[in-house]
């Protein structure tokens, strides 16, 4: 007997994370091990369902392309901050991801001759993305789960992990709760692969889904791993006004153009050559500078852009874009191929994210990291559109093989008591807490950052940002949980998860008051200029005796030199 109160569940590898990047780590892990995957929501309802535009591999199915090709346009889009080996890995392997899904039966559109058909997307200079219709991450997730199913992989289905158990520096499991009737459990396992996405809630816009809360990163920092570029993160340039729901890039992809008050094509001024069709970060500016100066509609001018897609003609729109003229209907209520759509940016994507090796390993011993939680670094500053869905493939595969490989010869080790009780009292103080509550401090923290480390940031506002952080986290080390019910108690659920938001938004904002320059997604007005001389490196956080600690690691570049960025 263990001698702890508390059920012990015990598996070789523990995925906790069921989008594509978790599905992939398991269905490798699961070949040779007893593999069992977590996720806090039903599997099929991970983010990457979400994913619409597609997925990048250099096929060369409509213009001659090769893995080099894809390399640079994900390294100048990076800003050269990508390290060049990691990136490599993701071309070379990016054709073989997308086959094997191809081979289990998914549904991609294809051009007349049978090949995967291929569309443009932002940054690559060829159609690169492969996809099914607009709705690509529903359908590699519908044929992943499949895999899963038939190799009998274990699934805990809404359970919410809340620690990682590490001791001497290697990684003995977690912890969890299982919502549906409150009760936890801690899950021993030789090696955890962390597959839990990005971290949109800590901003007030933003087009991930409620469960994108940053729990890996943060359960990975307070666990000892370094976290990698925190300050770098993705706004989209077209999401829906009031909702923030993505329309995506796929849309200007099939030749959507951007519009201001006057009915300007203004990417024309910005980005001569590719337009709409520039990296994010660069359209994102763009927008933005036009509402911030008027030239925008809404109150004031300086609300949003429309995007129009009217000369794509209905056929088209329900043919290649079906769910981004069913989201305009449902959403905004508006017809796509009669009026142009009211678009605002809004946070997409986490470039953040525990640091790993090529092969996927955290700084911690027996801890994976894999997909958007993960920095390996692919995406530098700034993600070309398709290349996570590419990344969740090629990493989520090779963490799987990692974590097999790390297993081989290694018995469980002991039931590290005094940890568990640790973890397992701090989720009970928070039912005898104090009198803050979740809901409001979550408002005010994204409010933070949106208005203070979003698109444009200066010194001024993100001292100020990383000051209220840390009040709110002051504030939220007096919080209560109020419901005391066990079944399904989601006050518990996002008290938790407000807990990881703080860690990130803080991380976020202290990476970004440190780094003095400007690249890809992170543009500081007061140091508007990108500076190799200082800042050609990543940002690394730990956490030493309960406060934040950054380093710096020089990026690795194998083939292509920093030069000017311009599109
Ligand atoms: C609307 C939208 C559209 C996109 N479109 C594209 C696109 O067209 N092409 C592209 O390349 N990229 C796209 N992206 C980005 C891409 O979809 C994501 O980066 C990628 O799918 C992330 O996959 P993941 O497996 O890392 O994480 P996710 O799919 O976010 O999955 C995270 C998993 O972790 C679990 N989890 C999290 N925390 C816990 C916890 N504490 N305990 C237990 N389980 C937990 C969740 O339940 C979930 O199963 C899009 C993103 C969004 C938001």
């Amino acid at each position: 007997m263990s001698g702890v109160d508390v059920d012990i569940i015990t598996h070789e590898i523990l995925v906790i994370g069921a989008g594509l990047a978790g599905q992939m780590a398991a269905l490798e892990a699961s070949r040779y091990s007893d593999t069992a995957v977590l996720s806090k929501v039903h599997p099929l309802r991970s983010h990457s369902v979400a994913a619409q535009g597609g997925v990048n591999a250099p096929l060369g199915n409509v213009a001659p392309d090769d893995w080099e090709k894809h390399a640079f346009d994900t390294v100048k889009g990076s800003d050269y901050l990508a390290d060049q080996d990691s990136v490599e890995i993701l071309c070379k392997n990016a054709m073989t991801g997308i086959l094997e899904i191809d081979s289990y039966g998914a549904i991609f559109d294809r051009l007349p001759d049978g090949r995967l058909a291929q569309r443009p997307f932002g940054g690559g200079s060829f159609p690169r993305t492969c996809y099914a219709g607009d709705a690509t991450g529903h359908e590699l997730m519908n044929t992943l789960y499949g895999e899963l199913m038939k190799n009998n992989v274990r699934f805990y289905e809404e359970w919410l992990a809340t620690s990682l158990i590490v001791e001497d520096d290697i990684c003995r499991g977690m912890i969890a709760i299982n919502l549906k009737n409150g009760e936890a459990a801690y899950f021993r396992s030789k090696a955890v692969i962390v597959a839990t996405g990005g971290c949109g809630r800590v901003y007030e816009r933003t087009t991930n889904s409620h469960q994108s809360t940053g729990d890996g990163i943060a359960m990975a920092y307070r666990a000892g791993a370094a976290v990698c570029d925190m300050e770098f993160v993705q706004f989209h340039p077209t999401t829906l006004v009031g909702t923030n729901i993505l329309i995506s890039e796929a849309a200007r992809g099939e030749g959507g153009v951007l519009l201001n008050a006057v009915h300007e094509r203004f990417m024309e001024r910005y980005a001569p050559a590719m337009k709409e069709l520039a990296p994010r970060d660069i359209v994102v500016r763009s927008i933005q500078t036009e509402i911030n100066e008027g030239r925008g509609l809404g109150e004031k001018g300086r609300e949003f852009v429309e995007l129009d897609l009217r000369m794509l003609g209905k056929d088209i729109l329900s043919q290649k874009l079906p769910q981004v003229y069913k989201l305009a209907r449902d959403f905004a209520n508006m017809d796509a191929a009669e009026e142009c759509l009211p678009v605002q940016p809004a946070q997409h994507y986490t470039m953040g994210g525990i640091r790993t090796g090529n092969s996927a390993d955290s700084t911690i011993r027996g801890l994976f990291a894999c997909g958007e939680c993960a920095c390996v670094s692919v995406h530098g500053a700034n993600r070309l559109g398709g290349n996570s869905l590419a990344e969740t493939l090629v990493f989520g595969k090779i963490a799987g093989a990692a974590a097999l490989g790390y297993i081989r010869r290694k018995e469980l080790a002991r039931i590290p008591k005094a940890i568990i009780e640790r973890e397992l009292s701090s989720i009970n103080a928070l039912f005898t807490g104090g009198d803050e509550h979740e809901a409001e401090i979550k408002k005010e923290l994204q409010k933070v950052m949106w208005n203070m480390v979003g698109i444009f940031r200066n010194d001024a506002d993100l001292t100020k940002a990383l000051k209220a952080i840390r009040e709110l986290k002051a504030k939220y080390a007096n919080i209560g949980v109020r419901d005391e019910c066990r079944i399904f108690n989601t006050e518990l659920m996002q008290a938790i998860e407000l807990g990881f938001l703080l860690d990130n938004a803080e991380m976020i904002a202290f990476g970004a008051l440190l780094r003095r320059e400007s690249r890809g997604s992170h543009f500081r007005t007061d140091h508007p200029l990108r500076d190799d001389t200082n800042w050609l490196r990543h940002t690394i956080l730990t956490m030493k005796n309960g406060t934040t600690h950054a380093d710096y690691e020089p990026i690795r570049i194998t083939r292509f030199r920093p030069e000017a960025r311009t599109y």
